[in-house]
């Protein structure tokens, strides 16, 4: 594998401004904010996307959804709601191939997206 932006940040050679962090997961401050609460959490193992995920990480992905709806309570986003994000791809958007969830909260957000 090439140089991966998000290892980098799991590893501290980025820096970043963490949110949360465990043994599986880093949360940390999207540098590009889209809303007044803009979190992306990741794997701290590398899976380049939706795409490259395997059976056996359902488990990894169920406890990467709970770690960003615990995160989404802590930042009080919970009364009045949020939305969990992951691009997939070229046409999803996807521009970090380093599976990342984002959570964004704290305006109306518009639906569909563009
Ligand atoms: P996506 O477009 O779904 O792949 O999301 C990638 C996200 O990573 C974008 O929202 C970027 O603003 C964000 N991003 C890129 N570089 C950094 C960084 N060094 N620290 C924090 N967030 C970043
Ligand atoms: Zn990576």
């Amino acid at each position: 594998m090439d140089s991966c932006l998000f290892c980098d940040i799991a590893a501290g050679k980025i820096p970043s401004t963490e949110v949360f962090s465990d043994e599986d997961f880093l949360a940390f401050a999207d540098i590009d904010a889209k809303a007044p609460t803009h979190i992306l959490v990741i794997p701290r193992r590398h899976v380049a996307g939706l795409n490259d995920l395997e059976p056996e990480d359902a488990d990894l992905l169920g406890r990467m959804v709970l770690t960003a709806t615990a995160i989404a309570a802590e930042q009080d986003l919970s009364a009045l709601g949020y939305r969990f994000v992951i691009n997939c791809g070229q046409d999803g958007g996807q521009t970090v191939p380093h599976l990342h969830l984002h959570i964004l909260g704290g305006r109306p957000l518009a639906w569909p997206p563009g």
